[in-house]
């Protein structure tokens, strides 16, 4: 019988058991672990930057729905670089276009969720989602049952986004 292993060495050894915790959080990061992966339908990442990349949300609000990440694993708004904060915004003008060209959406939002209390999925990587919208597409289903019907599949949004986003990016570069 194991008893009482488990929870003697745990609470004898506080300080294991936060290093443990602080790394396991740090090797999970789905954030740091999806560009590793490359750029592939199965990372969902669209495209991959200097400083940061592109990827899709694998629990999209709505069809197309982008994120915008830092390679740095960075909570907090204020510890972007200036070349992370440039590079940012010029991919989530690319994904913009991008979208724009793909789906024809009425409009967007733009935005960050910081801090678990702000509503981030993911509070110890910061991220801005690129959200299209259409006129009237919350409807009853979504605000009653919180579910979403999505009239393409994430592998179909990956294969229509990704030459999209990339050519988009060299149209931005060209400009300078
Ligand atoms: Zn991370």
């Amino acid at each position: 019988m194991e008893w009482p292993r488990p929870w003697y060495s745990n609470l004898w050894a506080p300080w294991r058991m936060a290093y443990i915790r602080e790394h396991g959080r740090r090797e999970s990061c789905v954030f740091c672990e999806a560009p590793r992966q490359g750029v592939s339908a199965e990372s969902l990442v669209v495209y991959k930057g200097a400083k940061s990349y592109v990827i899709l949300n694998k629990y999209p609000y709505n069809s197309g729905h982008l994120m915008v990440v830092p390679y740095r694993h960075v909570s907090e708004f204020e510890d972007l670089t200036l070349e992370e904060m440039g590079e940012m915004m010029l991919l989530v003008r690319a994904s913009v276009r991008a979208l724009r060209r793909a789906y024809r959406p009425h409009g967007f939002n733009i935005g960050m969720n910081l801090g678990e209390a702000a509503g981030a999925g993911i509070a110890g990587h910061l991220h801005i989602h690129i959200v299209p919208r259409w006129v009237g597409d919350t409807n009853y289903t979504t605000i009653l049952a919180g579910v979403k019907v999505l009239p393409q599949s994430l592998e179909e949004a990956w294969k229509t986004l990704k030459p999209l986003v990339e050519e988009e990016v060299k149209r931005e570069a060209r400009k300078g």
